[in-house]
């Protein structure tokens, strides 16, 4: 990415946060990664009225080589990078609701929200707080160091979050992941614990399913249709629970095979490609 498009990006996504009041003020920074550096909000400027004419470029040394000078935050957006090469843009907010829970008395540390939503497990995760550091301290860039690397999100304690985003390269990483999970799969059993937490969660929401009518009719229809008769709840449990690791590996070395598995790949891909040689598993 060139750095006239990041500034332009910046532009859009930073007056896209103000406006919904996720910062105030001349609260909040925003930068992204480019071709020989970074573009960078700057300085003393508001999110809801960035110009990109004007937008800090630094170097690969953090040095400014355009605009106007950098955040004086731009230290936390480094630490960031440089702990997680895949990082394509960092934001950092003093949005109100996170700086609340950020001044909380009683929060646990390692992870400050409870997982209330599955959107918020996906997307964040665990979420850890950073401790106190007086405004400009760089100590704060070191501690931002130090969780990093597990994390992508941190919240900063009586401050705000600090959140990194990842690259389209990250989507081959997570293909190579799955397709490792697949070889693993195929190569080893699967240990006993996680066979029973998988027939557990399969159990549970096929009984769940059968609270609402539209998920019953359409198991019914499925059965129908794949094996000309219905099961019942026992019969399916029971066929659950006979289930082995052999059998497990057994399928997984049918199906999870080069020649046959698919992929798809949702998102803004600009140029990813994979090859069927890359899914060797
Ligand atoms: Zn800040």
């Amino acid at each position: 990415m060139t750095p006239a498009q990041a500034a332009k990006l910046i532009t859009r996504f930073g007056k896209s946060i103000f406006d919904r009041r996720l910062t105030a003020g001349t609260s909040g920074n925003i930068s992204m990664k480019v071709d020989d550096g970074w573009s960078m909000t700057p300085t003393n400027s508001s999110l809801g009225d960035l110009d990109p004419a004007t937008m800090s470029r630094l170097d690969t040394n953090g040095k400014l080589i355009g605009g106007k000078e950098p955040t004086k935050e731009a230290f936390l957006h480094r630490a960031m990078y440089e702990i997680r090469p895949d990082c394509a843009a960092v934001v950092h907010l003093h949005s109100t609701h996170s700086v609340a829970v950020s001044c909380l008395a009683d929060i646990d540390h390692h992870n400050v929200l409870p997982p209330i939503t599955a959107y918020y497990v996906m997307r964040v995760g665990t979420l850890p707080l950073i401790p106190y550091f007086k405004p400009g301290d760089l100590k704060l860039a070191d501690a931002v160091r130090a969780l990093a690397g597990k994390h992508h999100a941190v919240l900063l304690a009586n401050h705000g979050p600090v959140v990194a985003g990842t690259s389209i390269e990250a989507a081959r990483k997570v293909v190579e992941l799955i397709l490792k999970e697949f070889r693993q799969l195929k190569e080893e059993l699967v240990p006993e614990d996680e066979l029973r937490r998988a027939k557990d969660h399969l159990k549970g929401s096929l009984m769940l399913g059968l609270e609402s009518t539209s998920s019953r009719m359409s198991n019914l229809a499925r059965q129908q249709m794949y094996f000309g008769r219905f099961f019942s709840l026992d019969e399916l449990v029971e066929s659950i629970e006979s289930v082995t690791a052999g059998h497990v590996q057994q399928i997984a070395q049918q199906f999870f095979d080069q020649k046959q598995i698919a992929l798809t790949v949702l998102g803004n891909l600009d140029g990813f490609r994979i090859a069927r040689e890359d899914l060797a598993c």
